[in-house]
């Protein structure tokens, strides 16, 4: 029985000494509340060069790309003229410098809640932001120490993109309270191949300096000195098959990804998310505009399939072209296809633009497919304007729960489907994507998750179309075997997974798979099931 539970990343189980992050209750905010205006417009200046500097420092020194990418999204933010704008006319009408970039964050912040991981993890940047002008200004430090020598396990209520980047080779494991399966430590501790368990909820028994055990793949933490029996990853030691019995894809949101997902050996790409290529986009892009985005982005993608989402934005301020108003409960309202409920002009330019790069790339199948399609008459719209306009590969995207009961009565004219886990596990489970505090619930073990894609997969069959996954699901290693065992015929993993997934995708043999998914379907919990799962496969 594990000390404290979390969701684990990784498969290695290390053990080292804790290296607490402490974060002391800055009183920044008394020491700016007495500056005067002039004295603040100096601190604000001084501050966002100190910050911007120690974000330019650590893109330097940092050798993961990933990384890289996310710090120097974080620095554009920070130089970002309108956020500067923004906190100097809130001083000048009378507010003192903290409450002033306080305010500021949170009407950005404001403006981005409810969309995809990649909006949350802008939510967590524009506060980090936020708190480190705040602490610059007051010349407070917030450099974090890490050991160069010795094996350490961070531990942490969470840590930043620039936190993570400053890790030593002493680093070995982290711990964080809060976070769950997509968030930015996650995420970063997968690119760096350090084993995490994030999530954990009450860290408190884990103290300065105390020797503790990480098993990332049993989601444990454990006081003290632990041999945990590790044979490596449990596909290493297995028989190639003659014939593969899953596609390995990649999800594409940037040039970067696309390099990557090519030179893992992917055989395509099973999620284009365009939205990504337009969050800094302040005017709508023209058709023509669009064909050369696309087409910079498809000419580093690998040869097969290209499957492009239409654009999955929410109320959200990074795709301002738009002019989408605030709501209450975003992840409910106006966003992924219902946009064109409101907007039809640019989703007919958008799928335009995607046909016109089609002919572009004879070499290349170009798949069309909509995001939050929740009936059928949505899916028969969506199908028949993508009909008109000549494309003969078009899908849409299984997240919303009402469509799985009309799947085996679709149209001809929709060709495939692809899940999307991360947002079917949001409403099947009635559990905000964006809220730690539920997280567990979205853990893709969930065996009613697991049920839930096993009966898209038997209505499918039922209408002869093909299913694959493209949510976050399908960058588990493990739960991959599962998911190919349940049916569905291609797994799309982020662009840092795509690896395993092909070295996956030569050995995992169809009577595996099965076992994998029945064991796992029968399970009473995600840990339960997860657990079960690895027993089979890493027995010999
Ligand atoms: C999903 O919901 O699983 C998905 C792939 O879409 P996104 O994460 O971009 O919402
Ligand atoms: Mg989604």
């Amino acid at each position: 029985m594990a000390d404290i539970a979390g969701y684990g990343v990784g498969d290695q189980p290390v053990i080292g000494r804790i290296f607490l992050v402490q974060r002391n209750n800055s009183d920044a905010q008394i020491i700016l509340a007495s500056l005067t205006k002039e004295e603040s417009l100096a601190k604000l200046t001084e501050a966002i060069q100190i910050v911007a500097s120690d974000f330019s420092h650590s893109i330097n020194s940092s050798k993961d790309s990933t990384l890289q990418e996310i710090l120097s999204a974080q620095l554009a933010i920070l130089t970002d003229p309108e956020l500067s704008s923004v906190i100097i006319d809130s001083i000048n009408s009378g507010a003192a410098l903290s409450s002033a970039i306080d305010s500021a964050i949170n009407d950005f912040t404001s403006l981005l809640v409810g969309g995809s991981a990649e909006f949350e993890a802008r939510i967590a940047d524009l506060k980090e932001i936020g708190s480190r002008l705040i602490d610059a200004a007051a010349g407070k430090s917030r450099k974090l120490q890490f050991p160069t020598e010795g094996e350490w396990i961070v531990v942490s209520d969470d840590l930043s993109p620039l936190e993570t980047s400053q890790f030593t080779s002493a680093i070995k494991g982290v711990v964080t309270r809060d976070g769950g399966p997509t968030s930015h430590t996650a995420i970063v501790c997968r690119q760096l191949r350090i084993s995490a368990v994030v999530g954990c909820g009450d860290i408190s028994k884990l103290l300065s300096n105390e020797l503790i055990t990480l098993d990332p793949a049993d989601n444990a933490v454990y006081l003290g000195e632990r041999t945990i029996e590790n044979s490596g990853p449990w596909w290493k030691q297995l028989p190639i098959q003659k014939k593969s019995i899953f596609r390995p894809l990649g999800n594409v949101g940037s040039v970067k990804d696309a390099d990557l997902v090519r030179s893992s050996q992917a055989q395509g790409v099973g999620l284009l998310r365009t939205e990504l290529l337009f969050l800094d986009h302040k005017n709508e892009p023209s058709v023509e505009e669009q064909v050369k985005i696309y087409s910079e982005v498809v000419s580093h993608c690998p040869d097969g399939e290209i499957i492009f989402r239409t654009l999955d934005a929410g109320t959200d301020k990074p795709i301002p072209f738009l002019g989408l108003g605030k709501e209450e409960n975003p992840a409910l309202g106006l966003r992924g296809q219902r946009i064109s409920w409101i907007r039809p002009e640019f989703y007919e330019n958008q799928l335009v633009a995607i046909r016109e790069t089609g002919s572009k790339f004879s070499n290349r199948k170009i798949s069309v497919m909509a995001p939050m399609i929740a009936n059928k008459e949505e899916a028969i719209s969506f199908a028949n304007s993508a009909s008109r306009l000549g494309f003969d590969s078009i899908g849409i995207m299984v997240e919303v729960p009402s469509i799985i009961e009309e799947i085996s009565t679709l149209p001809e004219n929709i060709h495939f489907l692809s899940i999307g886990t991360n947002d079917l596990s949001q409403y099947l489970f009635a559990a905000d994507r964006q809220n730690s505090s539920v997280a567990h619930l979205l853990n893709p073990w969930q065996p009613i998750l697991l049920k839930t894609i096993s009966r898209i997969c038997s209505l499918s069959k039922t209408r002869g179309i093909k299913v694959g996954i493209c949510g976050e699901a399908a960058s588990d290693p493990l739960l991959s075997a599962v998911l190919i065992g349940l049916g569905v015929e291609s797994l799309s993993a982020g662009a840092g997974a795509v690896s395993d997934l092909v070295a996956i995708s030569q050995v995992l043999s169809p009577s595996q798979a099965e076992a994998a998914a029945n064991i796992a379907l029968n399970s009473i919990s995600a840990i339960d099931a997860q657990r079960s799962v690895r027993n089979l496969l890493t027995s010999k």
